[in-house]
C-alpha cells in the first residue's frame, strides 16, 4: 500500500469520526487503568456495567484497599476470569500506594511492572490518560490492519511495529481507537460490513462482502 493510500485512509478516519474516544467509563488515569485491566478477554460494555459497581464502593487505589477480596469478586463476578481480575486491583493498588503515591504512572516499564498489565494495556493508558501516540493491537486492530492492507504481519506485536513505522505522525494518537472502533463495529470479524464502509474503495481485502 502506497503511503498516499495510507494518508487518504486516516484522513477519512478522521472525517468520519474525528475525536474517537474509549468506551470504557472512567474518571481517572487510576479507574482508566482498573477498567482497562478487566477488559482481556470482554467486552466494554461487560466491564462498564461491573465498575459501575466496584467504582461506586472505591474509585482510589486507597479506598480499594480497604475492601477485601471477596468484596472485589463480589463486584466483578460477571467478568471472565475475575478470581485472577480481582487480584491483579487488589495488586495494583497496593502498588501504587507503595510505589508512586497513589498515582498512576506515565512510564511503560512502570506499568507493565504492575500485576495484570501487559503491553496492550500499557498503551491504552499511556494513549488515553497521557495523550502519548501509542498503539494497543488487539484482535480488531490485528485484523482491520491486516484485511485494508496496513500491514502484512502474524502478531499484534508485529502488527503495532508495522503500524508505527507507516501510519502518519498526526494520525498516530487516534489511530488505535479509529481502528478498535472500525474492528468493532464495521470490519467485524466473521462477516464485515464491506457495503457500509467508507474505506471500501481504499481497502485491500479481497473477501470484501460487496
Ligand atoms: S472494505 Fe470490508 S474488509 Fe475492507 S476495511 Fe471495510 S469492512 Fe473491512
Amino acid at each position: 500500500m502506497t503511503p498516499d493510500t495510507i494518508h487518504s485512509i486516516f484522513n477519512l478516519f478522521e472525517k468520519h469520526n474525528p475525536t474517537p474516544e474509549t468506551e470504557l467509563v472512567y474518571e481517572d488515569p487510576y479507574t482508566l487503568l482498573i477498567a482497562v485491566m478487566l477488559s482481556a478477554q470482554t467486552t466494554d460494555m461487560n466491564v462498564n456495567k461491573a465498575t459501575e459497581k466496584l467504582f461506586k464502593r472505591a474509585k482510589t487505589p486507597e479506598k480499594m484497599l480497604q475492601l477485601s477480596l471477596e468484596e472485589i469478586e463480589e463486584a466483578i463476578k460477571t467478568l471472565n476470569f475475575f478470581k485472577t481480575k480481582a487480584k491483579n486491583i487488589l495488586g495494583i493498588s497496593h502498588a501504587l500506594v507503595e510505589n508512586c503515591h497513589g498515582s498512576v504512572p506515565k512510564d511503560r516499564a512502570s506499568l507493565e511492572s504492575l500485576p495484570g498489565v501487559g503491553r496492550k494495556t500499557a498503551n491504552v493508558v499511556l494513549n488515553v490518560a497521557f495523550h502519548e501516540p501509542t498503539l494497543a493491537v488487539d484482535t480488531h486492530i490485528h485484523r482491520v490492519s491486516n484485511r485494508l492492507g496496513l500491514c502484512a504481519t502474524k502478531t499484534p506485536l508485529d502488527t503495532e511495529q508495522a503500524l508505527l513505522k507507516v501510519i502518519p505522525k498526526e494520525a498516530l494518537y487516534h489511530a488505535h481507537h479509529w481502528l478498535i472502533l472500525h474492528g468493532r463495529y464495521i470490519c467485524k470479524a466473521r462477516k464485515p460490513l464491506c457495503q457500509k464502509c467508507f474505506l471500501e474503495k481504499l481497502c485491500e481485502y479481497k473477501d470484501k462482502e460487496l
